[in-house]
């Protein structure tokens, strides 16, 4: 088939790492001790890097856009094209919030998301309700990354505290291997170009804070090393860019948030992943691009450093994320059709009413359901109803006939207490024969439907209405799976 000479194929990838940009993705992409070809996907959406990072291969995606609903795009296509993905790491850049004392993040930083009582590690902080009492509550706290990530984490903690991190061993590294990405600005910026304002002070104009007055900047304690010091916290994402120190400040007022992002909260529900952002602002007024790029590369070092410490054998151990979730298809056409996935993860009769006939993935999945749901055993072969139907049917080929044009008659044959769902000596029914009939076949199969014909009759040959529209007529293979699925929606309910 279509194997690379590795021998790898699509399964052999465990592990994600997504990207919102190309930056972030370039450097995770030169951390890779080994990039492998490139592999066939579904649909051309997503752009992978594919490679070897410890005893871990690794699907590298970039995303189209950055913001919260693209992450989970991304993140729902590269589950299809790699099934065996255990977890994800998001790795990319964010905006550092100091807390005074407690947290002195400085650019080129990380921070790791880390659950609390309160929160699983990442907080959407733009959505929420308004109370009676005018008080905005957040209810967007997310779930948590899976176990088998967290205690390695914990486990690379506990080295760093006795043996100090490989964070600039790792920058090292990539720049020997990589020397055209010193272009790039992949490198120390510099603390000199480290400036945090006060809150109050806002930006003076222009891409840069030459012009900006420098008795506001916070006075800081120098740092021994220029080396990036690692945070765990709460991570904050949203929809919107955070840039004023105010809005900033309140942030870390009333969750502790150590750093904010956009993409991270589009994940977490379907996507269980840790975080790991680079700091390259402050999200005030003064944000530039300066340190992205840096920033990028330490969050990359960083995950190159937690993957290399994670046993192969651990996750293989951990379930795939498709089977922890078994839901990925219902998440994907909830995207489709814009409803928010996290609304109903997923429960497969609430999942069919949400299915929409008109978009081809949720089609194929409904008419996937409907054959499933029929029953197994053959048809009965009773013929008591057999005359009746075929009458019906005749009746109602032809356009013009002796009873009268086709509504009134139906509206006659219906008042006059007849069933539509009978078979004829073939078992069909009269909606089958209505679906291959030549003259107005729309409205008959409409009437039929409405009057209470059954979509899901087969014939002596397993054949119901549904599969004759879907060889037939595309429009009306649409109508048949809307009108089946209305049916099992108010079955349930
Ligand atoms: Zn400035």
């Amino acid at each position: 088939m279509d194997q690379p000479s590795h021998g790898l194929t699509n399964e052999s990838y465990t592990v994600a790492c997504i990207c919102p940009m190309g930056v972030e993705m370039a450097a995770v992409a030169a951390m890779l001790d080994e990039t492998h070809p490139d592999l066939p996907s579904t649909r051309d959406m997503n752009s992978y890097t594919l490679g070897r990072i410890g005893a871990h291969n690794v699907v590298v995606a970039v995303m189209p856009e950055i913001g919260n609903n693209n992450a989970a795009m991304v993140a729902m296509q590269l589950l299809n094209d790699f099934r065996s993905i255990r977890f994800g790491l998001l790795v990319g850049i964010g905006g550092g919030i100091p807390v005074e004392d407690e947290f002195d993040i400085r650019l080129g930083d990380i921070v790791v998301s880390k659950p609390t009582a309160t929160f699983g590690g990442v907080i959407q902080f733009d959505r929420g309700q308004v109370r009676d009492n005018g008080h905005f509550e957040r209810t967007g706290t997310l779930n948590k990354p899976p176990a088998v990530l967290m205690a390695n984490v914990e486990k690379l903690r506990a080295q760093h505290m006795i043996k100090g991190n490989k964070i600039s061993q790792n920058l090292t590294e990539m720049l020997e291997k990589h020397p055209a990405m010193d272009e790039g600005q992949f490198f120390y910026q510099g603390a000199e170009r480290d400036v945090l304002f006060e809150a109050t002070y806002n930006h003076g104009g222009g891409s840069s804070c030459g012009s900006c007055d420098r008795s506001k900047v916070i006075d800081r304690m120098p740092r021994k090393t220029t080396s990036p010091r690692i945070h765990y916290g709460t991570i904050g994402s949203s929809n919107l860019v955070v840039k004023d120190a105010i809005t900033r400040d309140q942030l870390r007022e009333d969750f502790k948030i150590l750093c904010v992002e956009m993409e991270a909260a589009g994940l977490m529900d379907e996507f269980p992943c840790l975080v790991i952002r680079g700091i390259c602002d402050y999200a005030d007024s003064h944000k530039n691009k300066r340190w992205q790029s840096y920033a990028a590369a330490v969050a990359a070092a960083y995950a190159k450093e937690l993957l290399s410490i994670i046993p192969a054998s651990e996750v293989a151990k951990t379930r795939t994320i498709r089977k922890e979730a078994g839901k990925h298809i219902c998440v994907f056409n909830a995207i489709a059709t814009n409803i928010s996935p996290n609304k109903y993860l997923c429960l497969e009769t609430k999942a069919t009413e949400l299915l929409d006939p008109a978009i081809e993935d949720d089609r194929v999945e409904l008419y996937r359901r409907f054959r499933a749901s029929l029953p197994n055993e053959p048809i009965s072969r009773d013929e008591t109803h057999a005359r009746q139907a075929r009458f019906a049917s005749e009746l109602m080929t032809y356009k013009f006939h002796a009873q009268g044009p086709w509504p009134f008659w139906l509206r006659d044959y219906i008042k006059a207490g007849h069933n539509l769902n009978i078979r004829d000596f073939g078992g069909k029914t009269p909606l089958h024969h209505a679906l291959t009939t030549q003259f107005e076949r729309g409205d008959k199969v409409r009437g039929l439907v409405e009057a209470g014909a059954d979509v899901s009759m087969q014939d002596f040959e397993g054949q119901t209405p549904v599969d004759v529209a879907k060889e037939q007529d595309a429009g009306l293979f649409i109508f048949l799976m809307r009108a089946w699925r209305d049916r099992v929606k108010h079955s349930d309910g």
